[in-house]
């Protein structure tokens, strides 16, 4: 059983990488954002403060997250409904970042993280899944990009959604998440001694994907 990690933070292209290698390598694609991002939806929904420490604890463990997989395509599950559609707003990703620095909402995840890991051969992306969740992954990528240019990423992506935006705006949230991920208490976001670094500023997708494939037949021989 294989496993690659790959770490950063938001906007670096890390789930189109990602997929991209799952696909190629044949793995199982795990994006703990979205696990994370699937909480901070029941969060909202309840109308619960993200910093209600003790609130948060005693809700989790009425909380279920779990992933299928239709088409090849992740589908997130919260307590049994298919919430995919419902976590990529904004606002569930400010609520994300503040949710995950709770330690129950950490603990609720780190196990079942772990034990996907020991039925297939997985690539998992996320915060600290080379640091913590995967310590001894095959192969672990920190991924990363100046933040002008996630700003540039996203904002990209936004309009050809239809969606009006400010790129300063776009900069200043991705800032904002950066500080929240990297000082965070518990498994903070940062490079893994052992990992990669890897910054896609100047790269093609293409150009990514290829030094992680390169990288893994490297290291493991496979
Ligand atoms: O990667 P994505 O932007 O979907 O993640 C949403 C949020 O979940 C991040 O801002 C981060 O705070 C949190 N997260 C985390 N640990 C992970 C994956 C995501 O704390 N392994």
């Amino acid at each position: 059983m294989y496993s690659i990690a790959i770490d950063g933070p938001a906007g670096a292209g890390k789930s189109t990488i990602a997929k991209t290698i799952a696909k190629k390598l044949g793995f199982v694609y795990v994006d703990t954002g979205a696990m994370y991002r699937a909480i901070a939806l029941y969060f909202l929904r309840k109308g619960v403060d993200g910093k209600d420490a003790q609130t948060i604890e005693k809700m989790c463990p009425d909380i279920h997250v779990t992933l299928e997989y239709q088409d090849g395509e992740q589908q997130v599950l919260l307590n049994g409904e298919n919430v995919s559609s419902f976590i990529r707003t904004e606002e569930v990703s400010a609520m994300a970042s503040l949710t995950s620095a709770q330690p129950a909402v950490r603990a609720a995840l780190l196990q079942l993280q772990r034990d996907m890991a020991k039925s297939a051969d997985i690539l998992m992306d996320g915060r600290d899944i080379g640091t913590h969740v995967l310590p001894n992954a095959d192969l672990k990528i920190y991924l990363t990009a100046s933040v002008s240019v996630r700003a540039k990423r996203r904002y990209q992506e936004m309009i050809e959604k239809g969606v009006s935006c400010e790129l300063s705006e776009i900069e200043q949230d991705i800032k904002e998440r950066d500080h929240q991920d990297m000082t965070r208490e518990i498994a903070p976001l940062k490079k893994a001694e052992d990992a990669y670094l890897l910054d896609s500023s100047d790269l093609s997708i293409e150009e990514v994907v290829d030094a992680v494939i390169t990288a893994f037949h490297e290291k493991t021989g496979a």
